[in-house]
């Protein structure tokens, strides 16, 4: 039953991935809340997500390190026996020319949410199979869609998100399992925080003409996206009534990639 589901969440402890975390608590789901903090630190977005309802659980890792990607869903199914869905929603950003872009930034950006989403599909998708039902959510971005300058390793892992996830859900279209990006614009989290402040001392600027100027350039609405916005579409996505949206990109950006 929809209310009984184990969802993991990659990255839930702050911005989108704490929203998802706590719309899926809201609904009655047992969460399998990740992220990178120590459990103390984990301890505010786990009370927020234990104020909605649902029964919630912190599990620790760090996904740039592929050996801990690929352990993380047998712990969640070693915790609650199953995984239902899986929501791939860790990111990291940074701001940086090409040319001045560290390769270890590089490597660390595309192993957090590129990487970690082949591993935890590839650990999390015989179970669904054997089901028979399945839920992908990968959290990708405009910039899955579209490039900005100075996000390279972003960019280039967003789309890479995106047609993962298209080849999963054509692997895939003939079972109950679903595969599907939320490609989101700006959504104000602490992640678009620091991009905030990279972006001013870049281009020497001050905060509030860099969201105005600059963040929001190519969002037509002109409004950063409310992080409960993407909750909403990814619970949407789980119920039985969207099992034909499946390999899709659903932008969620305020008429950015309508341009
Ligand atoms: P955030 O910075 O608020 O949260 C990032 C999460 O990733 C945290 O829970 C953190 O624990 C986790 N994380 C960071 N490094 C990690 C690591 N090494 N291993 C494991 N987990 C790690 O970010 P957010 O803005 O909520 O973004 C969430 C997702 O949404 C990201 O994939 C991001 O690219 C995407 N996104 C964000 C926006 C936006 O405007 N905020 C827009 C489009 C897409």
């Amino acid at each position: 039953r929809a209310e009984h589901r184990v969802v993991l969440i990659t990255g839930a402890t702050s911005g989108i991935g704490l929203a998802i975390a706590k719309r899926f608590a809201a609904a009655g789901c047992a969460v399998a809340v990740h992220g990178v903090e120590s459990e103390d630190d984990a301890t505010p977005a786990m009370a927020k997500i234990a104020g909605v309802g649902g029964k919630a659980h912190y599990f620790h890792a760090d996904l740039a390190d592929p050996a801990q990607s690929r352990d993380l869903v047998a712990r969640v199914a070693d915790t609650f026996g199953t995984i239902d869905v899986l929501v791939n929603n860790a990111g990291i950003q940074k701001v940086a020319a090409v040319d001045e872009l560290d390769p270890s930034d590089w490597h660390r950006i595309i192993a957090v949410s590129l990487d970690s989403a082949y591993y935890t599909i590839r650990a999390a998708l015989p179970e669904m199979k054997r089901k028979d039902w399945g839920r992908i959510i990968n959290i990708s971005s405009a910039h899955g869609l579209r490039a900005s300058p100075y996000k390279s390793a972003y960019v280039a892992t967003k789309h890479g998100v995106v047609g993962l996830t298209k080849t999963v859900a054509l692997e895939v279209a003939e079972t109950g399992i679903t595969v599907n990006a939320i490609c989101p614009g700006y959504v104000h989290t602490p992640l678009v925080a620091t991009q905030v402040a990279d972006q001013a001392r870049l281009r020497k600027m001050d905060e509030d003409a860099v969201i105005r100027d600059i963040m929001l350039a190519p969002q037509p609405s002109k409004r950063f996206v409310r992080a409960e916005e993407i909750a909403e579409m990814a619970h949407y996505l789980t119920g039985d009534l969207a099992r034909s949206i499946t390999g899709a990109a659903i932008s969620i950006d305020g008429g950015w990639t309508a341009k």
